[in-house]
């Protein structure tokens, strides 16, 4: 393997264009940076946090295939790395297949898992993968159907979203019309299509970080978390499995990313009971929950991204023990929030905290995230959530 990396700013610049530029892409940015590659970052408002470390930022709507080609085309990067879901996907399908770009992990990994539907059945039909069974429905009379089919309780969610928005659970009758009408108010391209899945009663849910790298495949350890509202508020690491669950998750982590194919990390999302595993889904990308690694692994999964990005070696992850990480969630609207009684938030051992930078809140927002470890998961998440609790935000 001969990987070469030229100067930021020279004709032999390694240049990668970052679709989206929120918190998770803002560590992909440093990373990268760490070798001197040429990051633009994109996003749809100005001073999104990954641009404010990356060296240029262009502010477009990446749903308009039309103005992400021409974006592309003009700073011509060596690699496209989507950090979001709601992208024109298929103008990069078109780009990539024309050779005029490569995209992480590739075009049709991004176009296949921007939609529910697409990944679920791939997982499901093609793949033989255990899920939560699941109908698809277009209008009302489809959703009552399927509603019916799947039986109480049983999660709803819009097709193109993401972090729980429009997501809703219906646990009797009378819950149905609000489900539906909450789907069509949270779904991204606004009025559309929902899945509806079975409610699983697992016992626990984890993230499998699996990284394909020039290399070949790699986990991290699993990461547990905790949801509210279908958004992640804490995960840590390593999660306690039994090897048989572990084997099966990897298993299924490896099915999974092998058919979606390229270069790059990968979430996988999975729920546990007993030993038996279920696909949930999947996002080819670092994962929210897996800021954790920031402070857990020696090679984050940022760092594992770059990595493989740049077709850079993936050698034996470090993991440092029992880790944990607690979102600072703000609550309000403002725009130039801050973060105070830092001095004795922060003064505590094996304890870090990443404020975004998020340049405004209304209703609420994931502003920052505190990392901890600690001698058991129980004291690193305590000294996570001890962080958050220092903190005094002034709107
Ligand atoms: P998702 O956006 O699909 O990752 O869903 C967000 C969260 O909602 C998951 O991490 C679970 O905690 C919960 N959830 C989603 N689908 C189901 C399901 N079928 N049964 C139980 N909980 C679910």
């Amino acid at each position: 393997m001969s990987v070469s990396i030229g100067t930021p700013f020279s004709s032999k610049s390694t240049k990668v264009l970052l679709c989206g530029s929120g918190e998770l892409g803002k560590e992909v940015v440093v990373e990268l940076q760490r070798y001197g590659v040429e990051v633009i970052a994109v996003d749809a408002y100005a001073n999104a946090p990954a641009m404010q470390v990356a060296d240029r930022a262009r502010v477009l709507s990446m749903l308009d295939g039309e103005a992400l080609r021409k974006v592309i085309l003009e700073e011509q990067p060596d690699w496209v790395v989507p950090e979001v879901e709601a992208i024109a996907t298929e103008a990069l399908v078109e780009l990539e297949e024309s050779g005029a770009v490569a995209v992480i992990p590739n075009a049709r990994a991004t176009r296949l898992t921007m939609n529910r539907e697409g990944i679920r059945r791939l997982a499901a039909e093609e793949l033989g993968l255990k899920t939560s069974p699941f109908r698809f429905a277009s209008d009302r009379d489809e959703f009552d159907e399927a509603v019916r089919e799947i039986g109480m309780p049983c999660v709803v969610k819009p097709i193109m979203s993401s972090s729980g928005k429009g997501q809703s659970t219906i646990r009797a009758p009378e819950e149905v019309k609000q489900a539906w009408e909450y789907a069509q108010l949270g779904g991204r391209a606004g009025q559309g299509k929902v899945i509806v899945e079975g409610f699983v009663d697992f016992d626990y849910e984890i993230t499998q970080l699996t990284v394909r790298h020039s290399q070949g495949t790699s986990f991290c350890e699993p990461i547990g978390h905790l949801q509210v509202d279908g958004d992640y508020r804490e995960s840590w690491q390593p999660h306690p499995m039994s090897g048989r669950a572990l084997a099966e998750a990897r298993t299924y982590a490896k099915s999974i990313t092998d058919a979606l194919g390229g270069r790059g990390v990968f979430g996988v999302e999975l729920f546990v009971k007993g030993d038996e595993v279920l696909f949930s889904e999947v996002s080819p990308r670092p994962h929210d929950t897996g800021m954790v690694t920031m402070i857990s692994q020696d090679l984050s999964q940022f760092a594992l991204h770059a990595r493989a990005i740049l077709d850079l070696p993936v050698p034996a992850i470090r993991q440092f023990g029992p880790s944990a990480s607690s979102v600072v969630l703000v609550r309000g609207e403002s725009n130039s929030p801050s973060f105070g009684n830092l001095g004795v938030a922060l003064n505590r051992p094996d304890t870090q905290l990443r404020l975004f930078g998020k340049p405004e809140v209304s209703g609420q927002r994931r502003m920052g995230v505190a990392l901890a470890r600690g001698g058991s998961l129980e004291e690193a998440r305590h000294r996570a959530n001890q962080v958050v609790a220092d903190l005094e935000v002034s709107l």
